[in-house]
């Protein structure tokens, strides 16, 4: 059987069609202008694919309550021609297969708890920092909603005492997003983040941020693994630096078999940057399980 992935995000649209064993058989990616540009070139792409179901993992904040009236909308985002775009309503009207709708978050959690390094655990939490900074939530084995779902690059931080940066949230400030993602580090320093490699004191601070946060999330969650990605976190020397914060952040109050080994616990993604369109993929599966 074949099933459409849709990886909706604020610079690019990754589409897809892949097989219930998570192997991608084909991709395009369209840039992302306004939707009367580029959802017609995603419903083309689509199109005579023969797709049973199409899975979206989308950039947000998106309207999941299946209650509402916007189910399937695109929401508040500041991205201004797709504030409140009904982005399920448009490929549901014009491809006619079952739609599974979730945040980017929530996808690359799901794709790695079905193929990648999350398999068979119970709760896990997968954290990205490029643009934004989002968190998808798994728990008791499936991805966490809510009211909608999780808000987790909104957690509000304490700018440490030597950043004197205000933070870039146009919401919060300094909320972990608006102190750690790439454009707030691009306003602290003066530079764009993958040119500041060499520059020791940007990532230490950086570490901090992100340790702060993970630290925070694993005191309210419990998982059982931590995924971190994003653009941010090519940086290779911030993944190592952040395990060894969140030790000394946790304090010993914690003793569990997981975080004896912080290697394993804190990892990046394992599916070679296809976790996002991979869960997008599982998203149209749950979708056709469920004739959405
Ligand atoms: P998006 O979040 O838009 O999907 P990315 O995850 O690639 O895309 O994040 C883009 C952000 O990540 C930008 O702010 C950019 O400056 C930053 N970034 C991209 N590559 C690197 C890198 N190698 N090192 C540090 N920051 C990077
Ligand atoms: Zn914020």
């Amino acid at each position: 059987m074949r099933f459409g992935a849709l990886e909706a995000g604020g610079t690019k649209m990754v589409c897809a069609v892949g097989n219930e064993d998570g192997k991608i058989l084909e991709r395009v990616s369209i840039p992302t202008e306004p939707p009367d540009t580029t959802m017609p070139k995603i419903y083309e792409y689509f199109c005579g694919k023969e797709i049973a179901a199409l899975g979206i993992g989308c950039f947000g904040p998106i309207d999941l309550s299946r209650e509402s009236k916007t189910y399937g909308y695109i929401t508040t985002t500041s991205k201004l021609a797709w504030r409140q775009y009904n982005i399920c309503g448009y490929l549901k009207e014009h491809l006619n297969v079952p739609i599974g709708f979730d945040t980017d978050v929530n996808g690359s959690m799901l794709g790695e708890a079905t193929w990648g390094c999350a398999k068979g655990l119970d709760t896990a939490i997968y954290i990205t920092v490029g643009t934004g900074v989002g968190v998808g939530v798994l728990a008791g084995g499936r991805l966490l909603h809510g009211m909608q779902h999780p808000e987790g690059g909104h957690i509000l931080i304490p700018a440490r005492e030597d950043d004197r940066y205000s933070g870039k949230c146009p919401y919060h400030g300094h909320c972990m997003e608006g102190l750690a993602a790439g454009p707030a580090i691009e306003e602290r320093w003066g530079k764009k983040a993958e040119t500041l490699a060499d520059d020791e004191k940007v990532w230490e601070l950086e570490a901090h941020y992100l340790a702060y946060a993970v630290t925070n999330y694993i005191m309210m969650l419990s998982p059982q693994k931590i995924i971190l990605g994003g653009g941010v976190m090519h940086q290779e020397q911030l993944l190592p630096m952040v395990r060894s914060k969140v030790d000394k952040m946790l304090g010993g109050y914690i003793r569990t078999k997981e975080l004896l080994d912080m290697n394993s616990y804190i990892v990046a993604p394992s599916l070679q940057d296809n976790q996002g369109i991979m869960g997008a993929l599982k998203l149209g599966m749950e979708a056709l399980d469920r004739a959405d």
